[in-house]
């Protein structure tokens, strides 16, 4: 495979760019060599500038449930372009938008959209902590809520694999309100509630983990959440950038038939363009601004583009079969990736919640973020490259999930498949 063009463009990119990339694991750092830079994208496949393509399972991280330059979404965003970019003023899209999503997720009574999840996040546990009056939070070892200072505690897949415990610059009376505990582990949790209940104005969670690879939440965990908020008048936040819209329509809360206080969304809600949303109950969300005091604002908030993209997206996964052709294509991809990895003795634990996917090289199990770590991170990087140059894109980490989208046909599975068979056979 003929990649000069992307060495070229990295050495030049990180002249003029930190690290070369615009966000870190996009620079191939724990899995070695050069990120590959993309040209063009259609359908199941990215295009690079040195003219290869590749079967794409990491969709921009999530976002392109429908695959790359879905038509209707393509036309949606052209016609929109002609009626200008940005007004800085309300549009009739956004009261759409946030309709769908209330229809969808019926928990998120009113929603406020924002430019990207961590801005959804950040802007959650202020009005969680303004609406219990109480400063501490409890996030989950290995779960990723965005980038804000103090959520930046063992926050999983960016850091640890860049092998960034602490992040520099971030003080430690930023992080000091924040709690960890190992995921799935109710024991933890219930001491940790019970010793910090008046301190603490919320609990976040990603309700499928997907960002330390893909780690499935039990039963007893996500119902002990809920039971021991309730019980503490402690807000309950499921972070559903990855898994809402991705597992079903309405999202891991629907899934499990467990109810947050607020919810946090993005990804697959903007199509592929900025976006962030976050939302809940009404009384809680009366207290921003204007309606309440606690400010929070965003000069493209509701963006035209991005929420007409986020619109079309949702219309489209709407109709029916979608969720039972990703759960198939989903399904036959995994098992055969399970067997081929038997047949080959390589040692493969596989997660998966629908199109959300995950494979770590150990024989298991993973339920945290512990367990997670033990995989073999260095079987992980061969096989990645392996099927790099067989054309197929996996995330360049251990610690991603694969998605499929809509666009993936049986024969991409197909190729997918024999490609991992020989891959696994060399490793
Ligand atoms: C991607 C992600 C975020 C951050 O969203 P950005 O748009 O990248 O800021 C937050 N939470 C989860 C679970 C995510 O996967």
């Amino acid at each position: 495979m003929k990649t000069q063009r992307s060495e070229q463009l990295f050495a030049d990119a990180q002249q003029i760019i930190p690290g070369g990339v615009n966000s870190p694991v996009r620079a191939f750092r724990s899995v070695g060599g050069h990120p590959r830079f993309i040209a063009r994208a259609k359908g199941s496949r990215l295009y690079d500038v040195d003219g290869n393509s590749y079967i794409d399972y990491v969709l921009s991280w999530g976002p392109m449930i429908l695959g790359h330059a879905p038509a209707s979404v393509t036309k949606a965003i052209q016609q929109a372009v002609a009626n200008g970019t940005s007004y800085g003023a309300p549009t009739e899209l956004e009261i759409q938008l946030a309709l769908m999503i209330r229809e969808a997720l019926p928990s998120m009574e009113q929603v406020r959209l924002v430019s990207s999840g961590t801005e959804a996040v950040m802007s959650a546990i202020r009005v969680a902590r303004a609406y219990t009056k109480r400063d501490g939070i409890l996030k989950f070892e290995g779960c990723y809520h965005g980038h804000s200072d103090y959520l930046l505690a063992k926050a999983g897949s960016g850091l640890t694999t860049l092998g960034i415990p602490d992040c520099p610059g971030v003080p430690e009376d930023f992080t000091k309100h924040t709690l960890t505990a190992p995921y799935n582990n109710v024991q933890v949790l219930e001491q940790l509630i019970r010793r910090h209940d008046r301190q603490l104005a919320c609990v976040i969670v990603e309700p499928i983990a997907g960002n330390m690879g893909v780690i499935t939440p039990s039963p007893e965990f996500l119902q002990a959440l809920r039971k021991l908020t309730d019980a503490h008048g402690i807000l309950l936040i499921f972070d559903e950038v990855i898994s809402g819209f991705r597992v079903q329509y309405g999202g891991a809360q629907t899934l499990y038939g467990i109810t947050p206080d607020l919810t946090i969304l993005g990804k697959i809600i903007g199509g592929g363009l900025p976006v962030g949303a976050y939302g809940g109950a009404k009384d809680i969300m009366k207290m921003i601004a204007p309606s309440g005091p606690v400010y929070q604002a965003g000069t493209l908030s509701g963006n035209p583009l991005a929420v007409t993209a986020g619109i079309e997206t949702l219309k489209r996964l709407k109709g029916k079969g979608v969720y039972a052709q990703l759960e198939d294509r989903s399904a036959a991809l995994a098992d055969g990736l399970g067997k081929a990895a038997r047949k080959a003795g390589v040692p493969l634990t596989q997660t998966r919640v629908g199109s959300m996917m995950g494979a770590f090289f150990t024989a298991g199990p993973v339920v945290d973020w512990g367990s997670a770590k033990k995989s073999d991170t260095k079987a992980y990087a061969k096989f990645f490259h392996q099927m790099l140059d067989a054309g197929i894109y996996f995330a360049p980490s251990q610690f991603e999930a694969a998605f499929m989208s809509l666009a993936h046909t049986p024969r991409d599975i197909d190729r997918t498949l024999k490609a991992a068979q020989a891959a696994f056979k060399n490793l």
